[in-house]
């Protein structure tokens, strides 16, 4: 099925215009088998875990290798933006659209006001070669498969929204990987992920119809079909966001509406990101859902120590897609959906709704870090600043996100007219910095980001060319860079000793602020051990215990590999209570080694 060339652009790429979708058939895999299935998910489609693991031919309907009664199956033609630049069209080149389940009776009332549409769109992903394969052959192998399928579902369990992952399944199929992960070419096997959603479509779904691209000269290969756009836009309108479409008779005013919902949704959902401390990792706009999901699991990462800088794709030099990155980029990609819209969506309405983007980003997040904290009340601009210094002490001391925030319902309130005050500080402090880099980890995480010889290059023309330096320090993280490079200056010249006293005072200094707040928070309550109570109880359930690290989804596919699935179905389920210690359930200890960058996508 590889189709014959009628572009000038790229070899293997053939423009398919006038088209959404192109029927394809999935490519059976050899000897399909689970990995491991999500109860849950596969819930949501009337479907029994426990009776589709049992079925011999599970596997089979799950990977796309046999086709369900009723399946159409077809991949998706869309555009994109990837690292910035208009890349012409990309299209499902691994995922296959196998149709639509409808949802079941007795459903959670909670799922259907998530998914209005009344049914879910199923993908096989790895189902084979596609019209948009390009030279690629349409497969995932096993770790990219298992770390999709894991964090679709941990993401889901941590509240995050997400597109989920029914099933993994792998085969005796095999092809070749590079290099990149192990060092040499290696046969690897063959896996599919059985995805599930109520849209797939995308902010790339609505690029196809782009004319000329300013910066390369691309165009969507549907550019001009104004008629396509109003029916996707119609379609994505009354399936998913019924009530803009039954509210707003005037098209122009339900389009401003929509995207406005879009823009809403999107930036609610970076800024859950940013509060579990993930990084996507390829927020290109083909990886924008056009519902506000998470969409698309490659070189994605969950920090360890705070780093605002955290890069989690190996690809990504200039660190465009950082951790902190993450909220202009997806401003900025939601610009690009606006342009793709601009003949249903005057431009100076989409600005007006962009206006509010940084707002409603700040809103958002201060609302979800204040539960982090255990705030419940608002303090402007007190809060803002207490959680910028505490992410700044959690930087300069090299503190693990996850347990860092974790350990904060266990700091007390100061209590009226007692005494041991310093004595509680130390207590807190002491219980901080057990999360601590000691000094080699601290210096190991403030190495600069980006390659040396780049840096070493901008450097030297920076220094030949101050107003050169103004404008590529205001276009790559190089001011980062050299912030990076002055601290790391200044841990070479510290002792274990004198950074054990640095990093305690920082953080005593940050407690003592943190204990002052909290004593405003109690002012004039009169119950303030129910406060305290409730304090605790919003904590632990935004706080996570545990996600999924580099290292545990690693050792699961290592695992895998090995031929023991079982992890990877026990890890699942200590995650699927992110916020409670299940007795018997523990995730595998940390026994260093390895760096927490992808092990995933490159292929
Ligand atoms: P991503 O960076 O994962 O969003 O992928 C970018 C483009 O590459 C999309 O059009 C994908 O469908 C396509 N792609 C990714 N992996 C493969 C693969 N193994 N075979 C064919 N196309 C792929
Ligand atoms: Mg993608
Ligand atoms: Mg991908």
């Amino acid at each position: 099925r590889k189709l014959p060339l009628d572009s000038s652009e790229e070899p293997g790429v053939r423009q398919v215009k006038g088209a959404c979708f192109s029927r394809v058939k999935p490519q059976p895999l050899t000897k399909p088998r689970f990995v491991a299935v999500s109860h849950e998910a596969l819930a949501l489609l009337g479907l029994s875990g426990e009776e589709v693991m049992n079925d011999p031919l599970g596997p089979e309907y799950l990977s796309g290798s046999k086709l369900l009664p009723g399946s159409e199956p077809a991949a998706h033609c869309y555009c994109g933006h990837q690292f910035g630049q208009f890349a012409g069209q990309l299209g499902d080149g691994a995922a296959c659209y196998l149709g639509e389940v409808k949802v079941p009776p007795g459903q959670d009332p909670e799922q259907l006001r998530e998914n209005p549409s009344g049914r879910w769109e199923i993908q096989v992903k790895g189902a084979g070669l596609t019209p948009y394969s390009r030279q690629a052959d349409g497969r995932k192998v096993l770790r990219s498969s298992i770390r999709e399928f894991l964090c679709s579902e941990v993401m889901y369990f941590l509240g995050v929204p997400t597109t989920r992952a029914g099933s993994v399944v792998t085969s005796d199929s095999r092809v070749i990987r590079d290099v990149y992960y192990s060092g040499h070419p290696r046969h690897e096997r063959c896996s599919v992920v059985l995805r599930i959603a109520p849209t797939f479509l995308r902010f790339g779904s609505f690029e196809i119809f782009k004319e000329t691209d300013e910066h390369t000269g691309r165009r969507g290969p549907s550019y001009g079909r104004d008629e396509i756009r109003g029916q996707m836009m119609d379609y994505v309108i009354e399936m998913f966001y019924p009530e803009i479409q039954q509210n707003y008779p005037d098209r122009v005013e339900r389009n401003v509406a929509f995207f406005r919902e879009v823009m809403l949704r999107t930036a609610r959902l970076v800024a859950q990101w940013q509060c579990v401390g993930f990084c996507h990792g390829v927020l290109n706009t083909d990886n924008m859902s056009i519902l506000g999901l998470t969409l698309d699991y490659g070189p994605y990462g969950f920090m360890d120590r705070f780093d605002p800088d955290f890069i989690c794709n190996a690809s990504d030099n200039s660190g465009r897609y950082s951790y902190q990155a993450q909220p202009a980029i997806c401003r900025w990609n939601l610009v690009k959906l606006a342009e793709a819209l601009a003949p249903e969506l005057p431009p100076d309405r989409a600005e007006a709704v962009m206006d509010e983007y940084l707002d409603l980003y700040n809103g958002f997040y201060l609302e979800n870090m204040r539960k982090k904290l255990g705030l419940l009340n608002q303090d402007e601009p007190e809060d803002e600043i207490l959680i910028t210094e505490l992410l700044q002490t959690m930087h300069n001391t090299g503190a693990d996100f996850t347990n860092t925030f974790r350990s904060l319902s266990q700091i007390s309130c100061p209590n009226a007219g007692e005494s041991e005050e310093e004595e509680d500080v130390r207590k807190a402090a002491d219980l901080l910095l057990e999360q601590c880099a000691n000094l080699e980890e601290l210096k190991a995480a403030n190495k600069p980001t980006m390659d040396p010889r780049e840096l070493a290059m901008l450097l030297s023309m920076a220094q030949s060319n101050p107003a050169l330096f103004q404008m590529i320090s205001d276009r790559t993280t190089i001011a980062r860079q050299l912030d990076r490079l002055s601290k790391l200056k200044d841990l070479m010249e510290t002792s274990q000793e004198e950074l054990k006293i640095k990093q305690a005072e920082e953080w005593s200094r940050w407690i003592t602020r943190y204990r002052k707040r909290l004593a405003r928070e109690l002012e004039g309550q009169c119950d303030v051990q129910a406060v305290q109570e409730e304090r605790v109880r919003v904590m632990d359930s935004t706080n996570p215990r545990v996600i999924l690290r580099n290292y545990i989804a690693q050792n699961a596919i290592e695992a895998a590999e090995n031929g023991d699935f079982s992890e990877v179905q026990r890890v699942l389920k200590v995650l699927e209570k992110p916020f409670s210690s299940q007795p018997g359930l523990e995730l595998p200890a940390w026994v260093g080694g390895g760096e927490a960058t992808e092990q995933g996508e490159r292929d």
